[in-house]
């Protein structure tokens, strides 16, 4: 048998999240950001599953929307980082790829560069979050450039919300933030893209012509959003292994490295063959939940590479063999991100290649695929 770590991901459920984000502006457009390999859950699987639902992808470079053409699909792909040589601009163009402009050298490589159709352009305006876009001083005089650029289809103005996910009190607000695009650049008919996950899901004010969720869609809510919409979302990755040993410690006795944990008690301690190289995070606490046979136990002493620890003392019937779930609908990745310091956007990111994906979807993924 094989090592027993799979991460097993749900496309149906990815499918549901996708109508959930899109459900909220029934007239706006919901692009499926999958940047990060579809924030590890495989992005040729996940963009067919969503082939007929998205109108759209978003990704982080046209290398990651060059996956997506080679899975067959022709959707159209948004770099959320623009370019970063002027040469990609001939296959944006040709690919029919949207690209964020950011900077003067994107401009000034838009202006001299010879493609052979026009691309659509999303102008990037840092209303806060201090990241990427145009101060909103130089906003009005790049929208005008990119208008009187022949290479230039059309312009969505676009800016990054910094705390659409930190409820009631922030330096910050949200209105703050959009109340700072220039008048200038939003014509009446223009179009405006705002909202990520958490936008989307708490900010009415933020919902306009396209939307740009990504954790929501893997089943995840923001951070400790929880409202009638994240309560709809379903986890798509179950990570999974199994016990592989279990032992007996007396009281006093100590396990893994560096005797982090010391057991107040006589401790039954199971073995799971999953660690820090599979993406299980190494900095997770004493007692972070970990499901074992249908019930709920606790994380003890350090995670290392290949395996980690949990107390079984409570369940005598556990054996080697028994199922484990690391995260999925019974732990909730938020869950061990919080206790490990960290977001579940990095726990699904940071699940290495050794761990093998499995796909569950009612219309078989293999059916979509085109052939080799
Ligand atoms: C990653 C990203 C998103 C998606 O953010 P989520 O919080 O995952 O919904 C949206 N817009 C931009 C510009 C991004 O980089």
């Amino acid at each position: 048998m094989a090592r027993p770590v799979v991460a097993e991901i749900d496309l149906d459920r990815i499918c549901h999240n996708f109508r959930i984000a899109s459900s909220i502006t029934p007239r706006g457009n919901t692009i499926a950001v999958v940047k990060a390999d579809a924030y590890g859950h495989g992005v040729t699987e996940v963009c067919k599953a969503l082939a007929s639902a998205a109108p759209a992808f978003a990704t982080a470079s046209i290398e990651e929307a060059m996956v997506i053409r080679k899975a067959g699909l022709l959707h159209p792909v948004l770099l959320l980082e623009g370019f970063f040589d002027s040469y990609e601009l001939s296959d944006i163009s040709v690919s029919g790829f949207w690209t964020v402009v950011h900077n003067e050298f994107q401009i000034r490589c838009l202006e001299v560069e010879r493609i052979s159709k026009p691309i659509s352009v999303w102008l990037k305006i840092d209303t806060g979050m201090s990241r990427l876009g145009f101060p909103v001083g130089e906003a009005e005089n790049a929208f005008r450039r990119l208008k009187d650029n022949p290479n230039v289809r059309n312009i969505v103005i676009m800016t990054h919300l910094a705390n659409a996910d930190a409820g009631g009190s922030t330096l910050l607000s949200v209105n703050d933030q959009i109340a700072r695009i220039p008048r200038m650049v939003l014509e009446p008919e223009g179009q405006l893209s705002i909202a990520n996950s958490a936008g989307l899901l708490a900010h009415e004010v933020a919902r306009r012509s396209w939307q740009r969720p990504g954790i929501m869609l893997y089943g995840s809510s923001p951070l400790n959003l929880d409202n009638e919409y994240s309560r709809q979302l379903l986890p798509a990755m179950t990570l999974k292994s199994r016990i592989i040993a279990t032992r007996w410690i007396e009281q006093g006795g100590q396990v893994g490295y560096g005797g982090r944990f010391i057991a107040p008690k006589r401790t039954r301690v199971g073995t799971v063959a999953v660690g820090y190289a599979d993406g299980y995070p190494r900095q997770a606490a004493e007692g972070t939940p970990v499901f074992v046979s249908g019930r709920r136990v606790g994380l003890v002493g350090r995670v290392s590479m290949d395996m980690l620890t949990v107390d079984i003392t409570d369940i005598p019937d556990v054996d080697v063999g028994a199922e484990v779930e690391l995260w999925g609908d019974n732990v909730l990745a938020n869950e061990v991100a919080s206790s490990s310091g960290t977001i579940a956007y990095h726990l699904f990111t940071s699940v290495t290649r050794r761990v093998r994906r499995i796909y569950k979807s009612s219309s078989a993924v293999e059916r979509l695929a085109l052939p080799t």
